[in-house]
């Protein structure tokens, strides 16, 4: 597959000399100014570095360096909606906004629940200098009846196993799902939630529902689906990771499992961290997500538990739906906000320093993420494969949605005035810099 154009001018250099840059690492606890010296994708010197003949020479003074971030929870609609996002698109847009590294949601038609549809997605990502790993699918077509192969999946690659979109089906199939995971040492992301109380919801529920007259998701559902996966990963022993968490009950029981001991990790998402329900009041379907925008008591206990490090992560849930389908009534339009090209512009503007510094934020987004999945941490130092986002954290920018690399414009962050923007990243031995 071609490069489609190569919008970014991906390109390779056999040396590349950054210069002058604020380097930051909390793995190496590294925050310097200093220039960077990389030869065939590989860090070769960190310090002050002579030019050389051949060599790709970028100018980054005012400009930050940070390890590559990862996205833990994006959906590219690969196989069966390409109209929505293909793993070409979806690849772009996650470079375009930082992220070197995503893992895929198993959510496509058909889903990704064996190993050669695993392998398959995971060569359409070859093309781009992007670690691409993917969730497979817990239960055969997410049928939530029978487990997928998981052993031989973790043999093609698979560490983590999700049948995102929806909750495991059955109590029972979650449990054995755990077990094996637990001795094959992969996770499961568990999209908690109880369906049954979850019901015909389309929006929180609370006053902007009732005001807006539609149906509502309580709370209490993403309580039950949370506690349900905290007892049963207890009682198995094995890990649990929890996606897009949004509530302050459920972030009660992530906090009490945490002391208890309980293996769990928890991400949240930007839209949660820094929207409520209130945003749903003009009928925006681009608003509309599933776990809903939920109210500010919500929202602060979000913030709250970034800052305490009770959410480990920070992850899009990247969900890009085509026009034609979220142009329609609030209540029939599908679920999903895209992230991929706002997160980290957002991360910068509203929740660094304020609520956590670079050096916490860069455990939620670059070193957790890998860990979640049981990847080796990207590290800079001299000798290490360079894997690299760089930040303008000065750049002033507006959304602009119909600028975006994705294929899909469902933002509620159209029009925002955001600081800080990435402008290039490393990785797989080629890089890509933004024209300023
Ligand atoms: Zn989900």
């Amino acid at each position: 597959m071609e490069l489609e154009g190569n919008v970014l001018g991906i390109r390779q250099a056999s040396r590349l000399h950054l210069v002058g840059a604020r380097i930051v690492d909390p793995a190496t606890q590294l925050d310097t100014v200093a220039d960077l010296m990389i030869e065939n994708g590989v860090i070769r010197r960190i310090g002050s570095t002579e030019g050389g003949p051949g060599e790709e020479r970028i100018n980054l003074a005012g400009k930050l360096i940070t390890p590559g971030w990862f996205d833990l929870h994006v959906h590219f609609r690969e196989p069966g909606k390409e109209v929505a996002e293909t793993i070409a698109s979806g690849s772009l847009a996650a470079l375009n906004g930082g992220f070197t590294g995503v893992a895929v949601m198993p959510n496509t038609n058909p889903p990704l629940d064996h190993a050669g549809i695993v392998s398959w997605v995971k060569n359409q990502a070859t093309p781009f200098p992007i670690d691409l790993q993917v969730i497979a699918a817990v239960s055969k077509g997410r049928q939530g009846k029978e487990l997928v192969e998981m052993a031989e999946l973790c043999e093609h690659g698979v560490q983590a196993f999700s049948d995102d979109g929806s909750p495991v089906a059955s109590s029972w199939l979650l449990r054995h799902a755990l077990e094996y995971a637990n001795m094959l040492g992969a996770v499961i992301c568990e999209h908690a939630e109880d369906r049954d109380l979850a019901a015909n919801g389309v929006i929180h529920e609370g006053a902007v529902a009732t005001k807006l007259g539609l149906p509502g998701i309580p709370s209490v559902a993403e309580t039950l689906g949370v506690l349900r996966a905290l007892l049963l990963a207890e009682y198995t022993g094995a890990r649990i990771h929890l996606c897009h968490v949004s509530t302050a009950g459920a972030i009660e029981w992530v906090r009490w499992a945490k002391n208890r001991g309980i293996r769990v990790t928890a991400e949240v998402t930007p839209h949660h961290l820094l929207l409520t329900d209130e945003a749903c009041a003009t009928f925006d379907t681009s608003t509309k997500t599933n776990p809903p925008l939920r109210e500010e008591t919500d929202r602060q206990a979000c913030l709250e538990a970034l800052a305490d490090g009770t959410m480990d992560v920070i992850a899009t849930d990247h969900a890009p739906h085509p026009f034609e389908d979220k142009a329609s009534e609030f209540e029939q339009a599908p679920f999903g906000i895209i992230g991929l090209e706002t997160a980290l512009g957002l991360c910068l503007t509203h929740l660094c320093p304020r609520y956590l510094s670079l050096q916490k934020l860069l455990e939620k987004v670059v070193a957790m993420p890998r860990q979640v999945l049981g990847l080796p941490p990207v590290r800079i130092a001299e000798g290490e494969k360079a894997n690299l986002t760089m930040i303008d954290p000065d750049a002033k920018w507006t959304v602009a949605p119909e600028k975006f690399l994705s294929m899909s414009r469902n933002t509620p962050f159209a029009g925002w005035e955001l600081k800080g923007r990435a402008i290039g990243t490393i990785s797989h031995d080629r890089y890509w810099i933004r024209d300023s």
